[in-house]
């Protein structure tokens, strides 16, 4: 056995309790790290190892770092994916004899951090508890910086789970073992590093405490057990009340229309399926949010699209009325301009790590209250007006602040400068105390350089010496010997104190220490008087932020000039003249070619689209997913007119270059998608396939293609758009009632290609495949060979293709398109194409960067 000294044995007792993450351990100024977490820590955050003698023989591994600045390197090691305990000294060692108390005061981790970067301004940080319960599963979601605490469940299902938890894309996850396991696998497609921990003990009687008896006994067993392992596990990890956390959000699962990880990305819903950034997202398009609140709750409206026709109807009306109140907007923008991000600022006072500035951002943001609900008043908007009438101004919470708070306090809570004069007597006292001490030495400074004739004179203040009285080596000729005490000499200065400063001095000292402790003790108490009024702020908050919301939906869908959708419970979609919103909005001025879409039940449920490479296909699928998913969130969709039933649920399968998540092939990810369809889609569902069955070989895959289009006519009975390049499934809709064919038109003269984007009835010309590679330079001989095998393989196959139809229809839309204005993008296009082998490149190209 090693015998340490007391320090590090007591350190080791701390270490037990956290073992899973970097021990803090304060030695005075600093955190020190001991053993293995020294050598780790100091590799990760660049800080040199030292050693220190502990006792048995070898030096034992340490690295530190200054208290003042530990924030930054507790971030670092937590972006990292690390949990930091932080062990404070529990004593005043100057008043301890022997060993200081310590103990671990918080556990910081990546779910539970309330600073830094982690908590980005427009995003949630969320952390998550997953739990199974007698045959169910149960989620609970948390973000302590907002104090949002979500939780659902339903029976036992692996993509229910995967769903949800690539909604809330969390940064830290607990709970159920075999669960975690069971999702930490590379096939779940999360953005960012989670940090997991099996965790198994409840505090049941903490959750009732916090959110009261009657809100624990509404939850059901399984969502019970799976918010009190989540409280449990923060209770344990962060050592105080979560005052935040104020509300337990239970919702179904069947209240939002479903979509899974890879609709999700497919459709670009909050990020780019390339760049994985905001930019060129359906969030990025509609946030022109004024507030983080605002910006975060349209994110968990996109995440979760209603299926309550009310519901979305009332959020439609809101958008509708701002939608023609230009100055009403203007105005709203206005004001929510100056609202600070109110849930987590609540988040801080409830944590206790607010300070000065941000009481004053509250202030500054409740000041802004009257005047927005003045303006939802006004608005003509009944779900505006509903907003405003449940819109408490906090007015008194507001002058709490005014009242007490300076208009520029410092940073730091515990060095005074926070409190106005005038709000506590004693305080203005102490304070006058300090003042007319300091002016009594300045007076003194004046009259001591008349007596002494010293113009040089002067009294000045340090922390070791406290006051006292400078006189250059030059002029102590002049001074009257045992007129002061002599302190302290300097290289060409004395230093001197009289009884009588001394005695100021300790005077000053004194207020100054009273009002410091003062000031702290009454901003605590402000901050706990706040505190205690937690829920009225959030409750604001959440209608600041659906405000925000609803002026950002009628800003974008002015700007764009979307328009109303019809919303009904019937089966058909019926578009006039769509645009896919996000390409439409990167593209030069008006260059999208809009586009109709005319589903029908029993006549045409199933669109096959064909047509060549970069003739539009799939921006037009997404187009049409969009459309529900705009419209289920309760904003206004692209189009001149749109008409749309409720969507249950949106699958995709779309592209084939971002499949290859943990080793998968295409053609197999392809086809589990297509299963999960299968089982799970309902005639209320949409389903968009790109390119079905091109992993594969040419009949198999023809095959498996027409026998998937088969079942999602005669037995899922859903709306389907389906692309492919095997245009001889076109014969399809002969057996199919409810298929029809539609191609994208192109044009093509000479050596040119022109890409009209318009869909057109009838299928596409088959040989655009073998064109193609002519443009691309191919030797003659390739081609005409080509070209010969694919009259011998048409005649062969069983199928006739509507290839004159189809030609017609081309040439009908061109002269269509030439009538209408020629667009800048489609004269440019018919540019590009010639005969050189960069060509097809090139069109490529241009099409992506429009
Ligand atoms: P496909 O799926 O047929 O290969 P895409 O849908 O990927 O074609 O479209 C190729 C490019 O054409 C897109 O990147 C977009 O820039 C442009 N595009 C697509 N649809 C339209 C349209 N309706 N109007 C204008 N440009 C479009």
């Amino acid at each position: 056995m090693v015998k340490y000294t007391p320090m590090i044995e007591q350190y080791l007792g701390v270490k037990e309790q956290a073992q899973d993450a970097f021990l803090f351990f304060r030695l005075g100024d600093f955190y020190e790290m001991f053993f293995d977490d020294a050598v780790l820590a100091s590799k990760e955050l660049e800080i040199t190892l030292t050693g220190r003698e502990g006792g048995g023989g070898d030096k034992i591994p340490m690295c530190g770092v200054p208290y003042h600045s530990a924030e930054g390197y507790i971030q670092r090691l937590i972006e990292k994916g690390y949990k930091v305990a932080i062990c404070e000294q529990m004593e005043d060692p100057s008043a301890t004899k022997g060993m200081v108390h310590r103990e671990i005061v918080r556990v910081v981790t990546p779910g539970t951090i309330m600073e830094g970067k982690a908590v980005r301004d427009k995003a949630n940080n969320y952390m998550l508890c997953i739990t199974t319960h007698g045959g169910l599963m149960a989620l609970a979601a948390c973000d302590l910086s907002t104090g949002e605490l979500y939780v659902t469940s339903m029976t036992y299902s692996e993509e229910w789970l995967r769903d949800e938890i690539g909604i809330y894309e969390p940064s830290e996850m607990i709970g159920d073992h075999a669960l975690l396991e069971l999702v930490s696998s590379p096939s779940m497609p999360l953005s960012r590093p989670v940090l997991y921990t099996g965790w198994e003990r409840r505090q049941d009687d903490l959750v009732s405490a916090q959110f009261g008896d009657a809100a624990w006994a509404r939850l059901d067993e399984e969502r019970q057990k799976c918010v009190s392992l989540l409280i449990a596990y923060l209770s344990e990890t962060q050592k105080r009340r979560l005052g935040q956390l104020t509300r337990i959000s239970s919702y179904e699962p069947g209240q939002f229309m479903v979509l899974d990880p890879f609709t999700r990305r497919n459709l670009e819903l909050v990020e780019t399926v390339r760049e994985r950034s905001k930019k060129g997202s359906l969030l990025w398009l509609l946030d022109q949010t004024e507030t983080s609140m605002g910006s975060r709750l349209l994110r968990r409206w996109i995440d979760k699209p209603l299926l309550s026709r009310g519901r979305i109807e009332d959020r439609l009306e809101a958008v509708g009325q701002l939608y023609h109140q230009y100055i009403l907007r203007e105005d709203l923008r206005t004001a929510l301009k100056d609202i600070y991000d109110l849930e987590r600022l609540v988040g801080r006072i409830a944590f206790g790590s607010a300070n000065g500035r941000d009481l004053n951002a509250l202030k500054q943001s409740l000041r802004q209250i009257p005047s927005l609900k003045e303006l939802c008043a006004a608005s003509g908007s009944n779900t505006l007006q509903k907003l405003s009438e449940s819109m408490d101004v906090c007015a008194d919470l507001c002058k709490l602040i005014e009242d007490a708070v300076s208009e520029d306090p410092p940073v730091s809570v515990r060095d005074g400068g926070i409190i106005k004069t005038g709000y506590h007597e004693r305080l203005d006292e102490l304070r006058e105390a300090s003042t007319s001490g300091k002016q009594w030495i300045a007076e003194l400074e004046a009259r001591e350089r008349a007596e002494t004739g010293i113009k040089s004179l002067k009294i000045g203040y340090n922390k070791v010496f406290g006051y006292y009285i400078e006189i250059t080596k030059s002029n102590l000729s002049a001074l009257q010997e045992g007129r002061y005490e002599r302190k302290q000499t300097l290289a060409n200065a004395e230093r001197f104190v009289t009884p009588e400063l001394k005695e100021k001095e300790g005077l000053i000292l004194e207020a100054q220490d009273k009002m410091v402790d003062l000031e702290y003790a009454l901003f605590s108490e402000l901050r706990d008087q706040l505190n205690a009024q937690i829920t009225r702020l959030q409750k604001l908050a959440e209608h600041i932020a659906e405000m925000d919301v609803y002026q950002s939906f009628a800003a974008v869908s002015a700007e764009h000039r979307f328009v109303k959708p019809d919303l009904h419970d019937g089966y058909d979609v019926s578009i006039d003249a769509g645009r896919h919103p996000v390409v439409e909005a990167v593209m030069h001025e008006s260059s999208f070619i809009s586009n109709g879409s005319e589903l029908k039940k029993d006549e045409a449920s199933i669109l096959l689209i064909t047509g060549p490479n970069m003739a539009g296909k799939s921006t037009y699928m997404r187009q049409v997913a969009l459309f529900s998913i705009m419209a289920q969130i309760g904003c206004f969709v692209p189009a001149d007119k749109a008409a749309l039933p409720l969507v249950d649920r949106i699958f995709t399968r779309i592209g084939a270059a971002d499949d290859l998540i943990g080793g998968q092939s295409t053609f197999m990810v392809e086809m589990a998608d297509i299963q999960l369809m299968t089982e799970k889609a309902t005639p209320k569902s949409l389903i968009i396939i790109d390119e079905l069955g091109r992993g594969t070989s040419t009949s198999e895959g023809m095959a498996i293609a027409q026998a998937v289009i088969e079942y999602v006519h005669d037995v899922i009975g859903c709306k389907a758009l389906v692309s492919t390049h095997f245009h001889e499934l076109a014969h399809l809709s002969e057996s199919l009632h409810g298929l029809v064919n539609y191609s994208m038109a192109v044009q093509e003269s000479g050596d040119k290609v022109h890409f009209l984007r318009k869909l057109i009835p009838g299928a596409a010309d088959s040989s655009y495949g073998i064109y193609c590679a002519r443009l691309a330079g191919l030797p003659g001989s390739i081609i005409e060979r080509a070209y010969g095998l694919l009259q011998d393989l048409e005649k062969a196959s069983l199928t006739a293709v509507t290839k004159d139809a189809g030609a017609v229809q081309v040439a009908a839309a061109y002269e269509e398109q030439s009538e209408a204005e020629q667009t800048p993008a489609a004269a440019a296009e018919s540019e590009v194409a010639s005969s050189s082998s960069s060509r097809v490149v090139q069109m490529s190209m241009f099409g992506e960067e429009e």
